[in-house]
């Protein structure tokens, strides 16, 4: 790159705001990696933010390297000996850079874009052409909103054709692709399956796609482009064209050939073709296979070797789509090739921040935190990769459960508001955290910062520290067989009687373990599991006598505490639960106490103690409508239909023939039934799902394994998306058709529906 610009100049194209400091040298060449400064003079570092990194942390860095031109948006410290050009975006001023840039020579820009191939196919129009043209090309795969202005601006004097792949993920990114790059031609590699899931839909990607081109003087595609404007200027390659070399290429593969039509054809048709080339075509190491993986991840497949180049490219590619998303690399090796361990991970350092994790130490996919990571896969051969690869490919379940946990988060946090400082938030994960999954939900309650875990079972605890959970967590309804487990697991049971206490201690004695920590439960009112207050100061007795035991909190549940119309039996068990805990905290005064659930939470500040219990409200719920509209929800049901069919009057639906049509009818199968949690008293008009934003009611009885619904006046096909739950049908409304409560519906959610988890 030599820009050979003034400094005056630049700062015009860079669309400059303000200067810090003299310059009166040539600007000639863009750094943004600190670690790549070189020795060249002229060289201006651009503090792109936004990215992986923030540039602006790398300005020490690049100073100490003899930089000392820098494009920042945010003033730091100023060197004496430096100049500092203030601009609003630091990648919009390099875009303007690579703009004008571009602009500035009249030569044929070949675009290329599409789903898959781009790389081989501008590498291969690069090895038809090398020998007649001076040819700029993208390096490696360089298409983002980056890649392509650093792509451009390594166009010369000399440059008499530039090839520029892009890719974009998501919407309104081509406009500004095209903007720089200003193509006279282009190429159309492939439609291909959306990538990511930022697009509406397929048709909204693909005219995105192709606005690319709206200027372009010819299109080279495999397919013609029905009902788009471009479909005039479009020349489609004709499979034919390959035949005369079919013997001859140097691979057989059906994406190699779509790539030598797309390229000899564009060759072709613009230049001289030399059919020596069109047989020594390179076959190119291009094994960055991507793909969506489980819970919202990214994975990059690239389990073909090991080599330390190859290596390096994965991980660029890797940092170049990251953005904010947390990178990942599971490397494959032998474990008795120490020497190549060190040189992988001096290689990986250079990629910091990244997790690491060498497949041959015990390797389990379900120790990493996946959600949303960018996700490389690479190893030797022998270590089969491509096993964990397809572990952690998203596998297209028809019916989903997908949790938000921003949502998650968002809920947590309008309690932690309500919350005075020191008063702690337990998070009751108990029923496989109401449905959403225990060690997902915990592993994930734990990151966000809450204090304790409430669980029924101690076997939902010892599942919890299986997972790796390190919080405090209280067994509400420990059995006799799960006390050794307390004590091996380190987890808190609840008293709630005087014979289950002498138990516990016995238990305790036999097991040679003083000191447990347990929660007393109070009655106060609800009248299930917990000591009765005239009961409290025997109890306090015993455990004060046996070392087995000691208190570290003490709590009760309230029974209606939703009701804030009549709040008067909430006041009693209030003050009931005062009058114990004053005796209690007599001889322990530095325990937990504690009394309210998520309601209670919300309605009875007064009521806090120093923790609250909270279940349900995570999940977006509350009676009290002031709290339900800051609260977010958190669950969406979605399935697919199976089937439509056209039905009769005098047809009959479903089991037992219960409902007749008396009319022409037009219904779908959704594979959902009762074994999924959808129960049958929503047979037959009682429930609904929606499809393309319409509510479509059950007909006849809802089976075990599927319902249909009606969709008579409704464009329906198969595949068609099904919200059960989700904007337009609320896990309350589901809830209230099925004649109960939230809690019902999250907990009746069958095993075998697959959970998916999101962060938006
Ligand atoms: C389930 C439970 C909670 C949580 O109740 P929500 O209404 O879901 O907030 C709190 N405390 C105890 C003892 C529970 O059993």
């Amino acid at each position: 790159m030599k820009l050979n610009l003034s400094f005056s100049e630049f700062f015009i194209r860079v669309k400059g705001l303000k200067v810090i400091g003299n310059w009166s040298a040539n600007v000639d060449q863009v750094v943004y990696d600190s670690r790549k400064v070189s020795s060249a003079e002229g060289q201006v570092f651009f503090a792109l933010q936004g990215d992986f990194r923030n540039g602006h942390d790398f300005i020490e860095d690049a100073y100490e390297k003899g930089i000392r031109l820098f494009v920042i948006e945010d003033l730091g410290e100023v060197r004496p000996d430096a100049c500092y050009v203030v601009v609003e975006n630091c990648l919009k001023s390099l875009q303007e850079l690579a703009k004008t840039h571009r602009e500035s020579f009249n030569i044929p820009v070949l675009a290329i874009t599409g789903s898959t191939g781009k790389t081989t196919v501008k590498e291969w129009v690069y090895h038809l052409l090398k020998g007649q043209l001076h040819i700029t090309r993208s390096p490696k795969s360089y298409n983002s909103q980056l890649g392509v202005a650093l792509s451009l601006l390594m166009i010369t004097e000399e440059t008499q054709l530039a090839i520029i792949e892009a890719g974009i993920s998501k919407p309104g990114e081509m406009e500004l692709l095209r903007e720089m790059i200003q193509p006279t031609l282009g190429i159309f590699t492939n439609i291909g399956s959306a990538h990511r899931e930022n697009f509406e839909n397929a048709e909204q990607h693909l005219s995105e796609k192709l606005s690319l081109f709206n200027k372009v003087s010819v299109l080279f595609s495999l397919q013609k482009l029905e009902n788009h404007d471009l479909s005039e200027k479009t020349h489609v390659l004709d499979r034919k064209d390959l035949e005369p070399y079919l013997k001859t290429l140097p691979f057989s593969d059906e994406a190699s050939y779509q790539s030598a039509l797309l390229a000899t054809g564009f060759v072709k048709y613009k230049f001289r073709i030399d059919n020596d080339k069109i047989n020594s075509l390179p076959r190119l190491a291009l094994r960055l296979e991507t793909f969506d993986g489980i819970d919202n991840s990214l994975i990059i497949n690239d389990t073909y070797n090991l080599d330390l180049d190859s290596l390096k490219i994965a991980l660029e590619y890797q940092l170049s789509i990251a953005k904010d998303n947390t990178r990942i690399a599971i490397i494959g090796l032998d474990k008795d090739n120490q020497g190549l361990k060190k040189q992988v991970v001096e290689v990986l350092q250079g990629f910091h921040p990244i997790q690491i994790f060498f497949c041959h130490e015990g390797f389990n996919t379900s120790d990493m935190a996946i959600n949303s990571a960018i996700v490389l896969v690479k190893g030797q051969r022998a270590q089969q990769m491509e096993k964990i690869a397809q572990k952690l490919k998203l596998k297209h379940h028809k019916t989903q459960l997908a949790f938000n946990l921003s949502a998650v988060k968002n809920n947590l946090s309008i309690f932690k508001n309500k919350l005075s400082a020191g008063t702690k938030l337990l998070c009751m994960v108990k029923a496989q955290s109401y449905g959403a999954g225990l060690e997902k939900m915990g592993a994930f309650l734990e990151k966000c910062g809450v204090d304790y875990l409430g669980v029924a079972y101690s076997d939902e605890g010892v599942e919890l520290r299986m997972a790796g959970i390190k919080l405090p967590i209280i067994v509400m309804n420990p059995e006799e067989d799960g006390y050794e487990n307390c004590v091996l697991y380190n987890l808190e049971p609840t008293v709630y009687s005087q014979t289950q206490l002498e138990e516990l201690i016995k238990e305790m004695i036999y097991l040679g373990k003083e000191r447990l920590p347990i929660h007393l439960k109070i009655d106060t009112g609800m009248h299930r599991l917990g000591i009765s207050p005239n009961e409290l100061s025997e109890v306090l007795e015993v455990i004060q006598a046996q070392p087995e035991v000691e208190i570290k909190g003490v709590y009760s549940h309230l029974a209606e505490a939703e009701n804030t119309s009549s709040k008067a039996f909430t006041e009693g068990q209030i003050t009931t639960f005062s009058g114990c805990v004053e005796q209690v905290l007599n001889k322990y005064p530095d325990i937990i106490v504690h009394l309210c659930n998520s309601e209670g939470a919300l309605n009875f500040p007064e009521a806090h103690f120093n923790m609250v219990r909270v279940g349900i409200g995570l999940y977006g719920i509350s009676k009290n409508p002031s709290f339900a509209a800051l609260l977010k929800p958190v669950v969406e049901w979605k399935s697919v239909v199976s089937q439509v069919k056209e039905i009769s009057p005098g047809d009959s639906v479903g089991y037992g023939r219960s409902f007749i049509a008396e009319e022409n009818l037009k219904i779908a199968v959704i594979p959902v039934g009762y074994a999924d949690g959808i129960p049958r008293n929503l047979s037959n008009g009682k429930g609904a799902v929606f499809i393309h934003q319409q509510r479509c009611a059950t007909v006849g009885r809802v089976c075990m394994d599927m319902i249909m619904v009606n969709v008579t006046h409704l464009r329906v096909e198969e595949g068609d998306r099904v919200e059960i739950i989700g904007s337009h049908q609320t896990l309350e409304q589901l809830a209230h058709d099925m004649g109960t409560i939230p809690y019902e519906v999250l907990t009746g959610l069958s095993k075998r529906v697959y959970r998916t988890y999101f962060e938006e």
